[in-house]
């Protein structure tokens, strides 16, 4: 069983959802970028407050600063870990394969959610966080294609991609990701 994950995906693509599904069913650790960021601004902290403004454009928090999170939540006593919004462009990738090397745990699968665009829109629209208004949307969808979405390809050439049709429901898409994972 693989237990060093990557989950990759638009906006939207349910990454969220499928990571938190699957870290509970296997007790992996489920390390969201967002949901860290989102817990520091919620606690008001230096870094919350730093990256508050940021995040409601629908921009990218700098690199340095989301890799520190990264390494300090990730786990080392080596219990299977799933990355869910990092890395977002080929800097973080670079960065985190730094890291994988100290900790000697290598990437086994990335899990690629792949989602129509409209479906997406509609999905982030009706979540209604703070930083999904149309604008965000939008913004965050255009860096997602620009700067995201040439991660696919990268994964793919190390043979570590794994296509999942995200247009399905929830158990659908889990049961797929679970078999994916043997
Ligand atoms: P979504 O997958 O819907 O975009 P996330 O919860 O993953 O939502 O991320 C929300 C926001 O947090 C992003 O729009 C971005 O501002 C910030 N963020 C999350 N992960 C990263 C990252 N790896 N690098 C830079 N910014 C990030």
């Amino acid at each position: 069983m693989k237990k060093h994950l990557l989950f990759l995906g638009a906006p939207g693509a349910g990454k969220g959802t499928q990571a938190e599904l699957l870290s509970k069913a296997s007790s992996y650790l489920h390390l969201s970028t967002g949901e860290l960021l989102r817990k520091e601004i919620a606690m008001n902290t230096v870094l919350g407050r730093e990256v508050k403004d940021i995040i409601n454009r629908g921009e990218l928090v700098n690199d340095e600063l989301v890799l520190q999170i990264v390494r300090q939540n990730l786990d080392k006593d080596n219990k299977g870990w799933i990355l869910d919004g990092y890395p977002r462009n080929l800097s973080q990738v670079n960065s985190l394969n730094e890291v994988l090397i100290e900790i000697n745990q290598p990437l086994e699968v990335v899990f690629y959610l792949d989602i129509p665009e409209k479906v997406l829109i509609k999905r982030l629209l009706s979540r209604g966080r703070k930083d999904d208004t149309e604008d965000t949307i939008k913004k965050r969808v255009e860096i997602y294609k620009k700067t995201t979405e040439p991660l696919i390809q990268y994964f793919k050439d190390l043979s570590l991609l794994e296509y999942i049709n995200a247009d399905r429901d929830l158990k659908t898409i889990s049961s797929d990701i679970k078999q994916k994972m043997a």
